[in-house]
């Protein structure tokens, strides 16, 4: 690799393999796609030791720098970085087919003893090694034949692949890659901001849009003391939880009991939900602005409650100009939560804290507002004195991953 300028070799026998998912087919914003999914990996990685990160047609190389670099913590963290569809662990040998041979027997043990059929696909970046791939794969592929009696040669369909990688300062040997988390890096798309309560819907609605490439800042709304801190902090653990996959967030924590009391003193009940999800949306538009986002992310699902009817969400949506993406729109609870639990995030969201949607919910919520009663009940507000006050009282919190 002579166009590797002040190449440092990887420390210690093994590296790790990333392949890229589909941004490899997006032609000239392959760069930018590449250059995003290193900066969030090498992010990721700081605290499993010194990495040296690069692409090399469409695959990431992960590799140790110095001895004490947590392998197995960086493998786990790597699961988990969207942009990845699959990643391995391959170990380092002598340049010499005795040495990957004897290296594929060993390393590779497990996954022949398991396997019925297999195949050696070879790659070489070092032109001087004396022998070519298709003369590699025959070599290593027939003594792997003799050295376990029960394995066939399928080049097709084969059970396990042995990858034998020949570069410039060893020779690298792996076997199938273990699925990553797909779906694109982590603020390719640009930012939005997520509406975060503490419910099972919107941390599976914000872990979907940072999938599809969206760096998320989270607002939430508190109505302390109707609703406790432990209900705030429950939400901040929320966060944290989806923060292996969306990276560290910023949570925009929102005062909102004077909206909802100024709300119940002067409105109709029936209203009250929808006229509290407008402020919600305004208010999170103003966020965004704030911070450079051109998106806003909810985890409404049609029909699940009252205000997640068409008409109802028709009346919340008309007070924002940004796009709302609401990820879980289409699916039943029992999808959202099959997510959930993959996420970790289920058993926190079911804990029993009160939300700010709960404490004041009208008996009779209308499902079928119109636009003519809705804006009646606003003109008796002092919208914008309400919505500058709340936003004057936002905390920032930010979480992390520990
Ligand atoms: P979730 O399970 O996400 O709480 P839900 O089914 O309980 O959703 P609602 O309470 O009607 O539905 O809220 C709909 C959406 O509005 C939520 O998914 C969330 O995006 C947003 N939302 C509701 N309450 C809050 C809050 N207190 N802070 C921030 N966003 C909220
Ligand atoms: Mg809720």
């Amino acid at each position: 690799m002579a166009h590797m300028k002040n190449y440092t070799p990887p420390v210690g026998d093994e590296i790790i393999l990333m392949k890229m998912g589909e941004m490899v087919l997006k032609g000239l914003n392959r760069h930018h796609f590449e250059d995003r999914l290193m900066s969030n990996a090498r992010r990721r990685l700081q605290r499993y030791g010194k990495f040296r990160i690069y692409s090399r047609q469409s695959i990431t190389y992960v590799e140790p720098q110095s001895l004490d670099c947590d392998m197995d913590g960086a493998f786990e963290t790597l699961k988990n970085l969207f942009g990845v569809v699959g990643l391995s662990r391959a170990k380092a040998c002598d340049k010499t087919p005795e040495a990957i041979l004897e290296t594929a027997k060993t390393y590779l043990y497990d996954d022949l003893m398991e396997a019925e059929t297999f195949k050696v696909e070879s790659k070489r970046s070092d032109k001087s090694f004396p022998m070519s791939s298709i003369q590699l794969s025959q070599f290593v592929g027939g003594e792997l034949d003799e050295a376990f009696e029960h394995l066939r040669a399928d080049m097709h369909t084969p059970d396990v692949v042995v990858h034998v990688e020949v570069r410039d300062f060893a020779a690298y040997v792996h076997a199938n890659t273990t699925p990553g988390a797909g779906g694109l890096p982590v603020g390719v798309g640009g930012r939005a901001v997520s509406l975060l309560s503490g419910g099972i819907d919107s941390p599976v609605a914000s872990w979907m849009m940072a999938k599809r490439g969206l760096a998320l800042e989270m607002v939430h709304f508190f109505s302390y003391p109707y609703t406790s801190p432990e209900a705030k902090d429950k939400v901040l653990e929320l966060a944290r939880l989806i923060t292996p996959w969306c990276g560290r967030m910023t949570v925009h924590v929102v005062p909102f009991t004077e909206i909802q009391e100024e709300l119940r003193r002067s409105c109709p009940e029936s209203l009250f939900t929808l006229l509290m999800r407008r402020f919600m949306m305004r208010i999170s538009e103003q966020v965004a602005l704030r911070v450079g986002a051109h998106a806003l992310v909810t985890g409404e699902s049609l029909g699940q409650v009252a205000s997640q009817t068409m008409e109802a969400m028709g009346v919340t949506n008309a007070v924002c100009t940004l796009p709302v993406f609401r990820p879980v729109i289409g699916m039943d609870k029992e999808e959202i939560i099959r997510i959930a639990r993959k996420i970790n995030t289920f058993e926190t969201s079911i804990l029993p804290y009160e939300d700010c949607c709960t404490v004041f919910t009208p008996r009779h919520p209308k499902t079928r507002p119109s636009m003519e009663e809705i804006l009646e009940a606003e003109s008796n507000l002092d919208m914008d004195a309400l919505i500058q006050r709340a936003m004057d009282g936002i905390e920032r919190v930010t979480v992390e991953w520990e």
